[in-house]
């Protein structure tokens, strides 16, 4: 009798799966439809020996000093700073728009005071911001809008963005400075030998089995298990029964290049609708590896009825509101718990997955919610957890790397970088899942 099967080994599953083996000596069962673990995390070494993301770039990035820990125990890392161009107007530009994408895109010398008046003469009020055009327009104009916004929007969630959610485009900041990174996370870095091998010392216990190629309904009559973690889509579970929830999947188109680059930075965005691809993607920047080829992808967003899986939870109300049926029938299951992005139809980084994922733990274990975010992100670490041994008993091979903060451009640079974003950007790690107990 396992103590707990685990249906899903991505990063919720593979997170609980680790925990609930080494910090609790639980049986588990981890199992997944797909032919590998690392959910969509998951990289490989294609034909042509290149690591690739197969289901499109994953770039680690968190404040959640607990979080950066609790994964070093399992690999080591590269530090990677996200950099990405958008095409507009034939020129390529830095994506976040700062003060070198106007400046560039216009011909003009502003400085960072000036770009703030620039951007208030542009900027169109909106007195009650719910959309995701409300964010972008209010802050940056509607030629801005329109140039890096409305056209990859359209094209990634068939939807304009004045039907989005505002938490959707509030992923992307606007800076008045020249700061050209993606993401101002305090820890952005790149697993050194990449996820999948991360996974792999995750997993290896000796309370954890897999199964692969193994889908739940195959299993669930066959297996005996006291608890359930179901990490799949949550509207799958409950048969639809109040109908399918909307996700966008995606198609990739892999290639690989007879020459050693192919991009100036790891990605490359395409706004413009008349592409019919969002994003382009260079594996190797992302990873640091030395190839004479190299490999990229390209992404076509599909409704996900088409492509098979499902890739994003859609940030609206009508899907919000759908899903909320599915959460009331799930937190009315017992025996089973629901974690993941998936399973709890939330637009999740990796990140905040691992976040989800250890409070769940907790949860599991009884372990009383902290009275605030700071303590629960501490307990969220099992080394504060009363079942929890002091060390993580999985030996691993080579010396932990220090969970070094890693290096931003300069302090300076970074702390300028968080005043002048002016909208909020980064992620927000939730801190307690709500699950019934076991
Ligand atoms: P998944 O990784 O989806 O794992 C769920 C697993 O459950 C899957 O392997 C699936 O096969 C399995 N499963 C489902 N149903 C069943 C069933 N019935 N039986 C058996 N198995 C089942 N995050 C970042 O932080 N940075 C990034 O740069 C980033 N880039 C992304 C790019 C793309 C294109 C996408 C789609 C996502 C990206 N993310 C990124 C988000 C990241 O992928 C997720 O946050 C994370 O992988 C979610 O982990 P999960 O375990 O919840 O789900
Ligand atoms: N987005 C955009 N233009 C860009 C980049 C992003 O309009 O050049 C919008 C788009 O709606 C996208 C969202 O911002 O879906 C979030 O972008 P992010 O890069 O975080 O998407 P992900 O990596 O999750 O696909």
């Amino acid at each position: 009798m396992f103590d707990y099967l685990i249906v899903g080994a991505g990063f919720a599953g593979s997170v609980l799966a680790e925990r609930l083996a080494s910090q609790a000596d639980k049986k588990v069962l981890l199992i997944d439809r797909r032919s590998h673990i690392g959910g969509n995390a998951y990289d490989k070494y294609d034909d042509h020996g290149i690591l690739i993301h197969p289901y499109g770039p994953h770039i680690f990035h968190t404040n959640a000093e607990r979080i950066f820990s609790y994964l070093s125990q399992f690999t080591e890392w590269r530090p990677y700073e996200h950099r990405v161009l958008a095409q507009v107007d034939g020129k390529l530009l830095p994506i976040p728009i700062n003060l070198d994408t106007v400046n560039k895109l216009y011909n003009l010398n502003l400085t960072s005071e000036q770009l703030e008046l620039w951007f208030r003469a542009k900027a169109e009020p909106v007195e009650n911001v719910r959309t995701s055009e409300d964010i972008v327009v209010s802050k940056v104009g509607r030629e801005l809008y329109e140039k890096f916004i409305r056209g990859y929007t359209r094209k990634q969630w068939e939807l304009d963005p004045s039907e989005l959610d505002a938490s959707v485009l509030a992923r992307i900041p606007t800076r008045l400075n020249r700061d050209d990174r993606y993401f101002t996370d305090s820890f952005q870095a790149m697993p050194l030998h990449g996820y999948t091998r991360m996974f792999e010392k995750m997993l290896k216990n000796p309370n954890i089995k897999i199964m692969l190629n193994t889908d739940w309904r195959e299993v669930r009559d066959m297996v005996p298990f006291k608890h359930l973690i179901f990490s799949g889509p949550v509207d799958e579970y409950f048969d639809y029964k109040f109908g399918k929830l909307p996700y966008r999947g995606l198609e990739f188109k892999h290639e690989t290049l007879d020459k050693e680059e192919a991009l100036p930075v790891g990605v490359v965005n395409y706004p413009s609708e008349d592409v019919p691809y969002t994003r382009v993607t260079e594996f190797k920047k992302l990873t640091g590896q030395q190839h004479h080829k190299t490999s990229v992808v390209y992404e076509f967003s599909r409704d996900a009825s088409i492509t098979g899986d499902p890739y994003y939870p859609i940030p609206r109300p009508a899907a919000t509101a759908q899903y909320n049926q599915y959460k009331e029938l799930a937190d009315a299951t017992p025996g089973v718990t629901f974690v993941g992005r998936l399973a709890t139809y939330k637009y999740y980084n990796m990140d905040q997955v691992v976040g989800q994922a250890l409070a769940t733990f907790d949860k599991l274990m009884g372990i009383r919610e902290p009275d605030n975010k700071e303590k629960i992100v501490l307990a969220g670490n099992g080394a504060a957890t009363p079942h929890a041994p002091a060390a993580n008993p999985i030996p691993t091979r080579k010396p932990i790397v220090a969970p070094a903060r890693v290096p931003v451009a300069t302090a300076a640079a970074s702390t300028a970088a968080a005043a002048t974003d002016t909208m909020t950007g980064g992620s927000s790690v939730p801190v307690a899942a709500k699950q019934p107990a076991p």
